[in-house]
């Protein structure tokens, strides 16, 4: 009989989860370590969409220069705050160095294989009885207020055609047709009709509980402080409520994954990249398409009886404090964008920090020199999306098999 290893994953949001599921399906005794509730992390409370057509890396030519006039500027998409950090410049430097066109098309196959393969589980997973995704693959549209923005899109949209994707141009007529709430000052947009979206603490929480009823061990309220690791032994995990040997590792802690690596000497360039969610009542008539404001960078999701405006990203270390001028920004993009909304009711505003690898592909695989760890992170706007795959891809390597996609352009040791 072939020997099944014991596994602990570190981490319980949408990546962990996903692996703890895929592993008790698979009959492997796993243990998941979560420092406070399932779900509490970036899987929370973002966008819920699952994206596998325009899944454009953000690294790409002309970025950084379109970027620059934001970068200090503490209410735009994107903002960097000043501090002197080694790690940043040097994850600045190797984002720089994906800033060209073949690295873009490169990213974007790599990244959209992975996300189609991943839309397939996630409407699987849907199907489970227990499972609370709210998943809906009715598609999702993209506005935009100027000529210039949707020129650019274009391009990536021909890109998207050209490798076999569905894209449909829209009028603004067309729409307000969809969404009568949105703005008459529309340069015009897209539909992509194979995207999906979900509720994604509904999602991931009914997913823990399936498998949880499969065999999976959930410690709660228990943070991993210390990790011993040796070629000879298990690797252990000292926690705030005691140690857990495992045959495999399993680091799927999002944004905390690089702190939680160098503890063992592996150096991991995650940055987190904090981002914003603002959720109201749904207007009874709001139709239940997500739609993304585009030069704003805020994606707009109805989420049963609730609507969340999410975006925003700021690269400003392991910092949860919320900018209130940066929740601002969401909420000035939605009255300028969707000026038929009535005025918010229930208003519930969230941040989380996204695991953002350098040229934005995940970070999956062994670190080199080690055995019986496996990384699970750097899955940056698209964890969501992707959760389900890299629970596949992570199982099977746990168990030795072959995993389904080739995980070298995905390996730690590619930077
Ligand atoms: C505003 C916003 C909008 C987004 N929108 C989308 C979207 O529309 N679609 C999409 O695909 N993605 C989206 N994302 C990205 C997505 O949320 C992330 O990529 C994904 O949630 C990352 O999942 P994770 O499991 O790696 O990390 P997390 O969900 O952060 O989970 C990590 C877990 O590890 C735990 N942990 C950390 N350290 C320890 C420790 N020492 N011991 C024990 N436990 C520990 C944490 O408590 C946490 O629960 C968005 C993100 C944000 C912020």
């Amino acid at each position: 009989m072939t020997h099944r290893p014991d596994v602990v994953i570190v981490g319980g949001g949408v990546v962990g989860v996903c692996t703890a599921y895929a592993l008790v399906e698979r009959g492997v005794r796993t243990t998941l370590l979560e420092r406070g509730e399932v779900c509490s992390g970036a899987s929370f409370g973002n966008g819920g969409w699952i994206l596998a057509s325009l899944s454009m890396p953000i690294p790409g030519p002309g970025v950084i220069r379109h970027a620059l006039p934001w970068l200090l500027d503490l209410e735009s998409p994107l903002y960097i705050k000043p501090r002197p950090s080694l790690e940043l410049a040097r994850w600045l430097w190797r984002f720089r160095a994906c800033c060209n066109s073949a690295a873009k098309l490169r990213s974007f196959r790599l990244r959209r294989a992975l996300a189609l393969a991943s839309l397939e589980r996630h409407a699987e997973l849907a199907k489970i009885d227990g499972v609370e995704s709210g998943f809906a693959q009715r598609g999702i549209l993209m506005a935009f207020a100027s000529q210039a923005a949707l020129r650019d899109a274009a391009r990536d949209v021909a890109l998207l055609e050209a490798e076999g994707g569905i894209a449909r141009a829209l009028s603004p007529e067309a729409l307000r047709a969809r969404i009568p709430a949105l703005t008459t000052q529309l340069a015009g947009g897209f539909e992509f009709p194979v995207d999906a979206h979900l509720r994604p603490d509904t999602f991931v929480r009914s997913l823990a509980r399936e498998a949880e009823r499969r065999g999976l061990a959930i410690e709660r309220d228990t943070e991993v402080l210390e990790i011993e690791w040796s070629r000879r032994a298990p690797i252990r995990f000292h926690t705030t409520r005691g140690s857990f040997t495992a045959d495999e590792g399993v680091l799927a802690a999002g944004a905390w994954t690089a702190e939680l690596a160098r503890k063992i000497g592996v150096r991991l360039p995650i940055e987190p990249a904090k981002g914003y969610s603002v959720s109201v009542d749904r207007p009874d008539d709001y139709p239940d398409l997500p739609v993304s404001l585009n030069e704003a960078e805020v994606v707009v999701t109805p989420m049963g009886s609730r609507l969340r405006f999410a975006g925003t990203l700021e690269l400003a270390g392991l910092d949860m404090r919320v900018s209130m001028r940066r929740v601002g920004a969401i909420r000035r993009a939605v009255r300028t964008y969707l000026p038929g909304l009535p005025s918010p009711v229930r208003e519930e505003i969230w941040r989380g920090l996204r695991p953002l690898s350098p040229d934005d592909l995940p970070i999956l695989g062994r670190p080199a020199g080690t055995s019986g760890l496996i990384v699970a992170s750097g899955h940056g706007m698209d964890g969501m999306a992707l959760g389900p795959i890299t629970g596949e891809l992570i199982a099977q390597l746990a168990l030795g098999e072959a995993p389904r996609f080739d995980l070298a352009p995905f390996s730690p040791e590619r930077f």
